[in-house]
C-alpha cells in the first residue's frame, strides 16, 4: 500500500481541486464564506475627521504651553451633536465633541474632558494637544480605491462589519460546496431503527459525519446505506457523484473489503487514486481519488477514525472548494500533558484528551481506548498530535491541543 504523509495529502488536495465557482451572497449570508474577488472600497472609512474621545475641539496651536495651574482658555462655540455634519470653529473658540462626532471645520484636535475645566461660558484646559491628536482622519482607516478585503479571505465577524460599513450588500463568494455522503457495510442499518436485528448496528457515521461537514461550510446530501458489493458501490456512487462536489464514503476500508471502496473510487473517474493509506493513527486506511475533477474520499469505517480523519482532510477539502488557502496552522490550547504517551515513530498519531483545570496551568489527560469506540471521543476535548519523528510525549511537556467543537 503506497502511504502518504498527512501534509503531502493536502499538498494533492490544493494541487489536484480548486475553488468551486462564484455567486453573489447577501452580505446576511455570507459570513463563514471565502471571497472569490477582492472588494475594493468605494468610499473613504471614516467618511469625515471624527473625535476618538469625549473632549473639546480646537486648533491645537491655541493650546500650546498649556499645562497644570496655567491653563489656555477657550471661549465655548457649543456643541456638535451625534450624526450632526461638520460645523465651523473660529480660532480661540473650542466646541464639545463626543466619541465619534464631526471634528468642527478647522479644528484639528480635540482636548480630553478630564482635562478641562468649564469655567462659566469659558473652557479651561490644563494640557496642550498636539495636531491631529484625538482625532481620527477621513480616509485614515480605509481610502476610496483601496482593496478593502482581498480575494480569498474569510468572511468571519470583522470582515462583515467592514463590508457593512462601506455600505456593500451583497459580496461574491466561492459556491458552497455540496458533498455527498455515503455509509457502506452489510451489517448497518439506519440509525432511526428502533430495535436492532441480531448481528446489526447503527450507521453512525452518516450523523457524525454530515455535522461536520455541515461545520466546515457544505451542503450534504445523505445517500444511505450501501451493501458490501462492488455493482451496488459503482452504481450508487457514480448516481451521487454527478449530483454533488464532493463525495465521501465512509467504511469497506478493511482488508477483505477494502477492494471494494478502493475499485470504485479507480472506476469513478481519471486520474483515480492520489493516496492509498495516509500516515497515520487513528485512520491509516483513507483513500483519495480524483475523478475526472471531482474529488471522493474513502474513509475508515472506524467511527472514531472516520471522524478524525474527515475533521483534518476532509475539512481541508471543503476549505479548498469553498476557496479557501491551506491552513498553515490550526489554533490550539496549551496544556500540559499529565501521562506518558507512547507512539510509533513513521506516523502522525492523533491522541484524545480531556483537558482539566490544573492548578498553574490546563492538563490535558490522555483517553485510552480502542479506535472504534465513540465513547473514548465523546469524552475528549480534543486531540493531541505526536509527530512521526516522535516515539512518544512524557507527562509533564507542554502540547498543542486541537479542540472538538
Ligand atoms: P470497515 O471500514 O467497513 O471495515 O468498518 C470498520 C468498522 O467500523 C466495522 O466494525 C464496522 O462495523 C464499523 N462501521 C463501518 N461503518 C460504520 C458506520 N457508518 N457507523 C458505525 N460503524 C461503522
Ligand atoms: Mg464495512
Amino acid at each position: 500500500m503506497r502511504v502518504t504523509d498527512p501534509a503531502a495529502v493536502l499538498a494533492l488536495i490544493w494541487k489536484h481541486f480548486s475553488p468551486l465557482g462564484a455567486e453573489k451572497a447577501a452580505l446576511a449570508e455570507a459570513g463563514g464564506r471565502y471571497l472569490s474577488s477582492a472588494v475594493t472600497a468605494a468610499e473613504d472609512i471614516p467618511g469625515f475627521d471624527r473625535s476618538t474621545v469625549d473632549g473639546y475641539a480646537v486648533y491645537a496651536r491655541d493650546s500650546f504651553g498649556a499645562q497644570e495651574g496655567l491653563p489656555a482658555v477657550f471661549g465655548c462655540a457649543g456643541e456638535v451633536l451625534m450624526g450632526e455634519a461638520a460645523i465651523s470653529l473660529e480660532r480661540g473658540r473650542c466646541r464639545l465633541v463626543h466619541t465619534g462626532g464631526a471634528l468642527p471645520e478647522g479644528a484639528d484636535a480635540v482636548i480630553m474632558l478630564e482635562d478641562t475645566e468649564v469655567m462659566g461660558t469659558e473652557v479651561h484646559a490644563f494640557r496642550q494637544v498636539a495636531p491631529g491628536e484625538n482625532v481620527i482622519r477621513k480616509g485614515e482607516d480605509l481610502r476610496r480605491g483601496e482593496t478593502a478585503l482581498p480575494r480569498g479571505r474569510l468572511l468571519r465577524a470583522p470582515e462583515l462589519g467592514l463590508l457593512a460599513s462601506l455600505g456593500v450588500t451583497a459580496v461574491e463568494v466561492h459556491r458552497r460546496p455540496v458533498m455527498g455522503l455515503l455509509s457502506t457495510g452489510d451489517e448497518l442499518v439506519p440509525f432511526e431503527t428502533p430495535v436492532l436485528p441480531p448481528g446489526r448496528i447503527r450507521d453512525s457515521n452518516s450523523t457524525a459525519l454530515a455535522y461536520l461537514a455541515k461545520q466546515a461550510g457544505a451542503q450534504v446530501i445523505g445517500g444511505g446505506i450501501l451493501a458490501d458489493s462492488f455493482d451496488h458501490f459503482l452504481e450508487k456512487s457514480r448516481a451521487l457523484l454527478e449530483e454533488v462536489d464532493f463525495l465521501v464514503l465512509s467504511g469497506g476500508s478493511s482488508v477483505g473489503t477494502r477492494d471494494f471502496t478502493a475499485r470504485t473510487m479507480a472506476a469513478l473517474g481519471k486520474p483515480g487514486l492520489l493516496a492509498e493509506g495516509i500516515a497515520v493513527q487513528p485512520g491509516k486506511p483513507t483513500l483519495l481519488a480524483d475523478c475526472d475533477g471531482k474529488p471522493v474520499l474513502g474513509l475508515p469505517g472506524h467511527p472514531v477514525s472516520a471522524l478524525v480523519v474527515f475533521s483534518i482532510f476532509g475539512a481541508a477539502m471543503l476549505r479548498r472548494l469553498s476557496g479557501g488557502e491551506m491552513p498553515l496552522f490550526q489554533p490550539a490550547v496549551r496544556a500540559v500533558l499529565a501521562r506518558n504517551i507512547a507512539s510509533r515513530p513513521g506516523r502522525t498519531d492523533y491522541v484524545r484528551v480531556r483537558l482539566e483545570q490544573g492548578e498553574s496551568a490546563v492538563k490535558a489527560v490522555p483517553i485510552f481506548g480502542r479506535s472504534g469506540m465513540l465513547r473514548t471521543l465523546a469524552a475528549a476535548d480534543g486531540v493531541v498530535v505526536v509527530p512521526p519523528a516522535k516515539e512518544g510525549l512524557a507527562a509533564g511537556e507542554t502540547v498543542d491541543v486541537y479542540l472538538w467543537e
